[in-house]
Order: C-alpha cells, then sequence, then structure tokens
C-alpha cells in the first residue's frame, strides 16, 4: 500500500519541479507540448451579425418557393430550345430586374431536340400467351435519333456491364437490342453518396449505344440511372461518339428492365421499339444574368447559380428549379435587408445544363479573360433537400477562412465543411481555372428518385428544407462577396 501512496506525491513533486523550470525560462507549459496556437479566425462582429440576419430573413421567407411554383407551375418543363426555356429565360430576367439588378441575356445556340412517340412492347417471349405483348415502360434519351417511324422489332440482349457486351461479342449483339441492366445503388445512396451511385449508372445511359452500336446493335436500353419503385424510366443525355453508328438508345423503367432480364434468361425475348425524336437545327437561347454592384470592389464578382433548363418529362422542380430560385433568393435578401457586400453578387440562371452545357461553355469563353476576378462561384443543382453545410473546391484552406460561417450555419444543421473534386457542372470550368467553388452538401437520398423523370414536380420539394437552403447558400454568397480576406488558389 505505501508505494500506492508514495507515486502520487514523487508525481506531484516531478511536476512542481518541471513547472518551476518553466518558469525560470519564462515560457508556458502548454508552449512545449505544442506548436503556438493561432488564434480561431474572427469575421467583425458587424459582419457576424450581418450574416445572421441574412440567414434568419431567407428562413422566414417564401420567395424562392413562390419563384420555383412559377416556374414548375405556370411555365413547366423548359428544355433547351423549348418555347417554355425562353419563357423561363424573360421571367427570370424580369423578376431579377424588379431588384434592381443590372440584368443581361447573353447569347448561347443550344441543342434543340424535340421527343415524339416513345413505346415498347415484347412481341415474343417464353410461355407467352397467344396474341398477346407485354408493354414496356420506356423513355426516349436526349439527343436520341428516331426508330423508322413504325418502329423497329429485334431480339433484346442483356448485359450487366461492358465487361459483359464485349464478352458477347459482334456475332451474337450485331442486329440486336442491347439491354444495359446496370443496378442503381440505393443503399450507397441512403448512405450519403447519392452522386457517386448516380454517376456509377449513369455511364451506360451516356456512352452505352456507342458501345452497342460498335458491335452492330440496332438500338440501345438501359436500365433508368435513379430509384424509386413506381415504374418510372428516367430520361437524360447521351453522348454518341464519333467512331460509332448512331442508334436510337431509350431508358427503361427498373421494373421493365428486371422483367426483361428475367425472361431472357429463359429464353428469346422480341421487343418492338417505336421513338420518334427529332433533333432540330440549333437554337437561340440565353444564359440570364443579373449584378448587384459590390460596393467597394465591384470589379470582383461572387457567383450564385442553378441551371433554368430542365428535361421535358416533369417540371424541373427539383432539377434545376430549386437551384435557379435560391440564387434568386440571394439577391431578393440582400435587396430586402439594404445590406450591400463589397463585392459583386452575380446571379446566373444557366441555360443548357441538361444536354449540352453551352451555356457554361459561353460564360467561361466571354469571361475566360475576367476569371482572375472571379472571386468564387456557388452552384445548387442536387435538388432542395435539407443542407447539412457546403462543398468547397480549390485549396483547404478555404474550410479555415470560412469556418466562422459555418459556426454560424451550425444554428441551422448546416455545420459541414468538406472538400471535393467538383461542385457544380456549370461552375466547372471556373473551378479548373481555379476559381474555388461551392455547393450545398444536400441531402440527397430521394432526389434521384425522381431526377429526369415525370415526378420531378413541385410537391418534391419541401418549402422548409427550400428555405434552408436558401439560408445557407445566400449565407455563403454574403460572406464570400464581404470578407476582408482573400482566397487562396
Ligand atoms: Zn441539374
Amino acid at each position: 500500500m505505501i508505494t500506492v501512496i508514495c507515486r502520487p506525491i514523487r508525481a506531484i513533486l516531478f511536476v512542481l519541479v518541471l513547472f518551476s523550470i518553466f518558469v525560470m525560462l519564462g515560457v508556458a507549459p502548454a508552449q512545449l507540448s505544442r506548436p503556438p496556437a493561432t488564434p480561431p479566425l474572427q469575421y467583425s462582429p458587424q459582419l457576424v451579425v450581418e450574416i445572421k440576419k441574412v440567414q434568419q430573413a431567407a428562413l422566414e421567407s417564401d420567395y424562392a418557393y413562390r419563384q420555383l411554383a412559377h416556374l414548375s407551375n405556370n411555365i413547366g418543363p423548359r428544355l433547351s430550345g423549348s418555347p417554355q426555356a425562353q419563357a423561363a429565360v424573360e421571367y427570370v430576367a424580369a423578376e431579377l430586374r424588379k431588384l434592381g439588378l443590372d440584368v443581361k441575356l447573353e447569347k448561347v445556340m443550344v441543342p434543340h431536340w424535340v421527343r415524339g412517340e416513345e413505346t415498347a412492347a415484347l412481341t415474343d417471349y417464353p410461355s407467352m400467351a397467344p396474341n398477346t405483348t407485354q408493354k414496356i415502360v420506356l423513355t426516349a434519351l436526349g439527343g436520341s435519333v428516331p426508330t423508322p417511324a413504325d418502329g423497329l422489332v429485334a431480339e433484346v440482349v442483356v448485359v450487366n456491364n461492358f465487361d459483359e457486351l464485349q464478352a458477347l461479342g459482334r456475332d451474337r449483339v450485331a442486329g440486336k437490342i442491347v439491354l444495359f441492366n446496370a443496378k442503381f445503388d440505393q443503399q450507397l445512396a441512403d448512405n450519403g453518396f447519392a452522386g457517386p451511385a448516380y454517376g456509377q449508372a449513369v455511364i451506360y445511359r451516356g456512352i452505352g449505344a456507342s458501345a452497342a452500336a460498335r458491335l452492330g446493335a440496332v438500338a440501345a436500353l438501359n436500365r433508368s440511372a435513379g430509384g424509386a419503385d413506381y415504374r418510372l424510366p428516367h430520361t437524360g443525355a447521351l453522348r454518341y461518339a464519333d467512331d460509332a453508328p448512331k442508334i436510337p438508345a431509350a431508358a427503361v423503367a427498373a421494373e421493365d428492365a428486371d422483367l426483361i432480364a428475367h425472361l431472357a434468361s429463359e429464353g428469346k425475348v422480341k421487343m418492338r421499339l417505336v421513338l420518334t425524336p427529332q433533333t432540330l437545327p440549333d437554337a437561340v437561347s440565353y444564359n440570364v444574368i443579373g449584378d448587384l454592384k459590390g460596393s467597394e470592389h465591384s470589379e470582383q464578382v461572387v457567383i450564385v447559380s442553378g441551371h433554368l433548363d430542365s428535361w421535358d418529362l416533369g417540371r424541373g422542380a427539383i432539377d434545376d428549379g430549386a437551384g435557379v430560385v435560391v440564387a434568386m433568393q440571394a439577391a431578393q435578401l440582400l435587396r430586402q435587408l439594404k445590406l450591400r457586400p463589397k463585392r459583386t453578387l452575380r446571379v446566373i440562371a444557366w441555360m443548357n445544363e441538361e444536354n449540352g452545357t453551352r451555356g457554361a461553355q459561353a460564360y467561361a469563353k466571354d469571361y475566360q479573360s475576367d476569371f482572375a476576378n472571379h472571386f468564387a462561384a456557388i452552384e445548387t443543382d442536387l435538388g432542395a433537400g435539407h443542407p447539412l453545410g457546403f462543398n468547397a473546391q480549390g485549396k483547404p484552406e478555404l474550410l479555415t477562412l470560412l469556418q466562422p460561417l459555418a459556426v454560424i450555419l451550425q444554428s441551422q444543421g448546416a455545420g459541414v465543411t468538406r472538400m471535393v473534386e467538383e461542385t457544380g457542372t456549370d461552375v466547372e470550368p471556373l473551378g479548373a481555372a481555379g476559381v474555388p467553388t461551392f455547393s450545398p452538401i444536400q441531402d440527397s437520398r430521394t432526389y434521384f428518385n425522381y431526377h429526369h423523370t415525370a415526378a420531378d414536380t413541385l410537391d418534391k420539394v419541401n418549402p422548409r428544407e427550400l428555405q434552408e437552403n436558401c439560408a445557407l447558400v445566400a449565407a455563403l454568397a454574403y460572406t464570400l462577396a464581404s470578407m476582408p480576406q482573400f482566397l487562396p488558389r
């Protein structure tokens, strides 16, 4: 027992001796054990108050939701080149002018693809009842060439990936319809990685048709790149390669992909496929750009943005009406609160993100010489689910410089910050040029259930969560446009 008593005494003596040495040396003990702590970065009390005002006003505003209702319900789907896309350009420009912004329409030539008839049925399969068919739910991929007007009939071969396609070889693919049956990984999406889950599946939509065509296929189908169980096909753009014939392509509902795979495992399956889309000459359209001039460094620009075009099946509420109205609201809040940031806040409603990214390309071309003055850019394009914080692309120091903002955002459950390799399609050219770019980190577990389907409608946006996104993006935009520090690049 005696040693037990002695040990603490010895320890205390040791600490006392060490401490007196530290005092003699004139240093505090903590300084010997770790490097000098840099004081945490702080914003001025005034800036903190202003950021909180912006955040609070957003959480109480219905401006963004009303704008989204108009875009989704009154204007509707806004595919590039469509009359609705033009109406949306004019509407957003007028609304930004109402806010007192300096508004420009910047011309972009966009692809003009128009959906036609799209029907399919299985006309021959194992144990088929006489004089019947099985209807297949599908939708043409954006950019697809048509089948003959009365359709084509061919056997369907099912593969799960590109390796299986190559293994079949030309002999077993030529003259047939190839179905890429790659499943969307909903569990990955549920775990917070909806983007990567989409990326894995969407590759077959993007380049599957050309891969099949190189082996002589007459049409290509892909299992819809998305979740949900309501027999909804998900459209989206395809990219024909230059070295392959262009063949018609469509996305089938997940349930119908399962049906075809099941029947094909038992024997021969034949399909009649009718797709009659048209590709018209490129059309004139516009990026809508609205500037709220900065008070001190008006030449420096902070972009806040979403894309105005949408697919034609639904009404473009989550993709990406939500992103556009969140950007509009950032400017609206600053007007409402009579706040004028040092730098210029630039609202951009991009055109043609979905099937060409011509808007982003045109902006990059026109403004390349001014990228040094592009302080930062934000894009929202993953719906309007509860935001958990924000993504940053650029130097990791960005997160340190924005930590005081993250502390404020934590009050709404949005204090997470992380570095990513890509924030948004339209701001990607800016990011590649070194401009720091940002996007909200959103709860996207259900986003790909509706994305690019007929069910992308206003009801899929929760008004409260839209307010949370507005609060996050407006606070981030205001901070970037007001902070005294420069961002590293
Ligand atoms: Zn989008």
